[in-house]
C-alpha cells in the first residue's frame, strides 16, 4: 500500500508547482501546537533527526512543508530544499542551520510569512508522509515581540487547517486539554473531530492514571483518536546530536520502557494508543485514506483546469508551441536580421554625410568668429568700427591680412581633432541606430536583453574608439600642412556651401521670428531693436547700470533686443555672403581669399572623405563583423536556463503564454500519474481479493 502514498505525495508536490486554486491539491498533515508543547520533538522523533530550529525566541516564522520519502533500498539519509537548489544535504545540523536562517530572514515587522519553506527528507527510516509544520501558538507575547504576533500566527495556522488537510493537534499532558490552543483551533474548523488526530506529549510528566484518562478523553472526542507519546530524547541525546545517528530508536526505547512500566494504564487491554511508532503508523494510514478519498474530486478539478488551460492555449495562443529558449532564439534571429538590413543601408555615403554635417557646423563657427565678426554691441560702449567683411570683396588678394585669415581658419578646421570628432559622430550614430533597432524588435519589452544589446554595441565601439580616432587623425595629417585643391572640388564646395548658408539663414530668421512671439509682438521687438541700434551708433547716451534697463525697457527686454539685433545682422551678412558665393568672382578658385566659405567647405569635404575611408575599415567593418558574434555571446548559449526563463518572462504576454503551456504540461503529467495510480490501486485490490 505504501507505494500509493508515495505516488500521491509525488502528485501533491507537482500540484504545488501548478499553484492556482486550493481545489487543486491533495491533503497533507498539518501540525499545530502551542510553543513548548513538544511539537518539534514529535516531528523529530518521526524523522529520526534533530533538524528543526531551536531557541528561546520564536523560531518558526514560515510554514515548513515537509515531504518524507521512504527509500527502503538505500541507507543514506538526506534533506533537500526544493526551491533553493542546494542539492542533497546529508548533515542534519546543516539542515537545521539553513532552516534557522530562512526563518530569521523574515523581518520582525512582518512577524510571520505564509510563504512555505519546502523541504524533503529521504531516508530508509522515514515513512512516506507529507507534513506541514507551522509556527507554535504563543500564549503570552514576549517582551521583544509585537503584540500583533499572536494574531498573525493564529491566522496563518487557520489558513492551513482547512479541509481536506488532516490536523495533528499537539497538546502536552501536563496542561489541561481544555486549555489546549491546538485543540481549540481544530474544533473551530473541524467541530465534529473528523480529521483531527490528537497527540498528547510529555506523558511522562503526569501520573499514568491521569495520562490514560487524558487519552480516553470524552469531552473532545476525536474520530481518529489520541496518541500519547514521550518524545523527548533520553538524556544521552547529547551524544546522538553529534553525529547523524538515528534518534528514533533511542526515543522508542525510552518510550517503551516508560509505557511498559505501566501495563495497566497503557498495556494491550487498556484501549489507549501510545508511542511514537504507533503515531507514525497512524499518520501513514490516515494520510493514505485521506488522500485516496480526495483523489476523485482532485482528479475532477485537475481535468477541469486542464480543459481551461487547453482552451486558453488554443484560443489565445493558437496552439502555438513556445519555450523560453525558442522565444529567445527567434527574437535573436529576428534582431540579427534587422541588423543585417541596417548594415546594408549604412555605409560610406551615410558616414560621409553625418561627418560633413558636423564639419559644416564647425566651419560656420569659424566663419562667424573670423569673418562675420561684427562687433558685439554693448549699450554702454558704442563702437563704430568698420565691418571688415564689407571690405572683403574689393580687397587686394595679395593683402596679407586676408591670407592670414584664411590660413588660420583652415588650420583651425584641420586641427580641431577630426579623428576624435569623426569617430564620435559615427559611433554615436551606430549606437543610436542600434537603440532604434531594439525599439522595433521584440527585445523592446525585455530590459535585460535591451541592456545586453546596448552593452554589446558599446563594448565594441569603445574597444575600437582610440585606435580608430588615432588612425583617422593620422591620415588627415597632410591636410594640416598643405591643401591641394582641384577645380572640381572647388565647384562642389561652392555648390554645397550655398545650401549650408541657406540653412543657416533660415535658422537665423526662425530664431528672430520666435523672439517676436517671445517679447510680445513684432512691434515691441522693433521698438527695442531701434533703441539698441541708436545706442550703438551713439545717438543715445545710456547712462548708469544697464541691468536695471534703459529707455523705458527692462533689462531682460534689452537683452532680447541685443540678441535680435545680432540675429538680424547675422542674417544680413549671410545674405550678403550668399550673393558673394554665387558671384562670378567665387567661381574661380584663384579668388579663394575672397571666398573663404567655398574654400573651407571644400576642405571640410576632403577631411570627411578621408576620414570616412578609415572609419569604414577601422570601425564600421569591425563593428559589422563583431556585433552579431557579441550578441551570441551575451544572449546566446552563455545564458543559464534560469536566465533564459527570466528573460522570456520579462514580457508579460510571453510570460502568460509560457505559463499556460507549463500549466498544461504539469496537469497532463499529474493526470498521467493519477491514471497509473488508479491502475496500481486496482491491481492491489485484485491481489488482496485473490489472496
Ligand atoms: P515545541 O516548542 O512545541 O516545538 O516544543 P519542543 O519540542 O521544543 O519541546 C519543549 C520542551 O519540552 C523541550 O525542553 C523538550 O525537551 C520538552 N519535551 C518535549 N517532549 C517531551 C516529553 O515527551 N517529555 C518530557 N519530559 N519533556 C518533553
Amino acid at each position: 500500500m505504501m507505494v500509493l502514498t508515495k505516488k500521491m505525495i509525488e502528485i501533491r508536490n507537482i500540484l504545488a508547482r501548478v499553484g492556482q486554486s486550493s481545489t487543486l491539491t491533495l491533503p497533507s498533515i498539518v501540525v499545530i501546537g502551542s510553543q513548548s508543547s513538544g511539537k518539534s520533538s514529535v516531528l523529530e522523533a518521526i524523522v529520526g533527526h534533530e533538524f528543526l530550529p531551536k531557541g528561546s525566541n520564536m523560531v518558526t516564522r514560515r510554514p515548513i512543508e515537509l515531504t518524507l520519502i521512504n527509500t527502503p533500498d538505500s541507507d543514506v539519509e538526506y534533506g533537500e530544499f526544493v526551491d533553493l537548489g542546494l542539492g542533497k544535504i546529508h548533515d542534519f545540523s546543516s539542515i537545521q542551520r539553513t532552516l534557522t536562517e530562512l526563518n530569521q530572514a523574515v523581518p520582525d515587522a512582518q512577524c510571520v510569512s505564509d510563504d512555505p519553506i519546502r523541504l524533503s527528507i529521504s531516508s530508509p527510516n522515514v515513512p512516506d508522509l507529507s507534513l506541514i509544520d507551522l509556527p507554535g501558538y504563543i500564549q503570552v507575547v514576549g517582551q521583544n515581540q509585537p503584540p500583533i504576533l499572536k494574531q498573525k500566527i493564529s491566522e496563518l495556522c487557520d489558513k492551513y487547517i482547512q479541509p481536506p488537510n488532516v490536523i495533528l493537534a499537539i497538546s502536552a499532558a501536563d496542561v489541561d486539554l481544555a486549555n489546549s490552543t491546538a485543540l481549540r483551533a481544530s474544533r473551530r474548523v473541524d467541530p465534529r473531530g473528523e480529521r483531527t488526530i490528537g497527540v498528547v506529549t510529555k506523558m511522562d510528566l503526569v501520573d499514568p492514571m491521569r495520562g490514560a484518562e487524558i487519552l480516553n478523553d470524552k469531552q473532545y472526542p476525536l474520530r481518529l483518536g489520541y496518541v500519547g507519546v514521550v518524545s523527548r530524547a533520553p538524556t544521552m541525546a547529547g551524544l546522538f546530536k553529534k553525529g547523524n545517528t538515528n534518534l528514533t530508536s533511542a526515543i522508542t526505547k525510552n518510550e517503551n520502557a516508560f509505557f511498559s512500566a505501566h501495563p495497566l494504564e497503557f498495556g494491550q487491554g487498556s484501549d489507549v494508543l501510545v508511542g511514537t511508532s504507533t503515531l507514525r503508523k497512524k499518520l501513514m494510514h490516515v494520510l493514505e485514506q485521506t488522500m485516496s478519498a480526495s483523489l476523485q474530486s482532485t482528479g475532477d478539478a485537475i481535468r477541469q483546469e486542464l480543459e481551461e488551460a487547453t482552451y486558453e492555449f488554443k484560443v489565445q495562443y493558437n496552439d502555438r508551441p513556445l519555450s523560453a529558449e525558442s522565444y529567445l532564439a527567434e527574437s535573436l534571429d529576428a534582431f540579427k536580421h534587422s541588423f543585417k538590413e541596417f548594415t546594408e543601408g549604412f555605409g560610406r555615403p551615410q558616414m560621409h554625410e553625418l561627418l560633413k554635417n558636423e564639419l559644416d557646423q564647425r566651419m560656420l563657427d569659424l566663419l562667424a568668429a573670423r569673418y562675420w565678426n561684427k562687433p558685439i554691441y554693448d549699450l554702454a560702449v558704442p563702437i563704430a568700427e568698420p565691418n571688415s567683411l564689407v571690405d572683403l570683396p574689393t580687397a587686394d588678394p595679395t593683402n596679407l591680412y586676408w591670407r592670414r585669415q584664411l590660413d588660420a581658419s583652415t588650420s583651425a578646421l584641420t586641427k580641431l581633432g577630426v579623428g576624435r570628432l569623426a569617430t564620435t559622430v559615427v559611433a554615436n550614430a551606430i549606437q543610436s541606430r542600434i537603440d532604434a533597432l531594439i525599439g522595433h524588435s521584440t527585445f523592446v519589452n525585455h530590459p535585460f536583453a535591451r541592456q545586453a544589446i546596448t552593452d554589446a554595441a558599446s563594448s565594441i565601439l569603445n574597444d575600437r574608439f582610440y585606435s580608430t580616432s588615432d588612425q583617422v587623425e593620422n591620415c588627415i595629417k597632410p591636410f594640416k600642412f598643405e591643401i591641394d585643391m582641384e577645380e572640381r572640388e572647388w565647384a562642389l564646395g561652392r555648390d554645397h556651401v550655398q545650401g549650408v548658408l541657406k540653412k543657416e539663414l533660415s535658422a537665423c530668421e526662425k530664431a528672430l521670428k520666435d523672439m517676436e512671439a517671445h517679447v510680445g509682438g513684432r512691434r515691441k521687438l522693433k521698438e527695442v531693436m531701434n533703441f539698441v541700434d541708436k545706442a550703438r551708433k551713439g545717438d543715445i547716451i545710456v547712462e548708469g547700470e544697464s541691468h536695471v534697463g534703459a529707455g523705458g525697457f527692462s533689462a531682460a527686454l534689452l537683452a532680447k533686443g541685443r540678441e535680435a539685433v545680432f540675429l538680424r545682422d547675422r542674417a544680413d551678412i549671410i545674405k550678403m555672403r550668399m550673393m558673394a558665393v554665387k558671384s562670378k568672382q567665387c567661381a574661380n578658385m584663384q579668388n579663394k581669399y575672397h571666398c573663404p566659405e567655398v574654400f573651407l567647405d571644400a576642405v571640410a569635404s576632403k577631411l570627411a572623405s578621408t576620414a570616412v575611408l578609415f572609419l569604414n575599415v577601422e570601425l564600421l567593418s569591425e563593428f559589422y563583423y563583431n556585433f552579431p558574434r557579441e550578441l551570441d555571446m551575451r544572449l546566446g548559449r552563455h545564458l543559464s536556463d534560469e536566465q533564459v526563463e527570466k528573460f522570456a518572462k520579462e514580457d508579460p504576454k510571453i510570460k502568460r503564454h509560457l505559463e499556460v503551456i507549463k500549466r498544461k504540461e504539469l496537469l497532463e503529467l499529474v493526470l498521467d500519474k493519477m491514471e497509473s495510480l488508479r491502475q496500481l490501486e486496482g491491481r492491489e485490490k485484485e491481489r488482496s481479493k485473490s489472496g
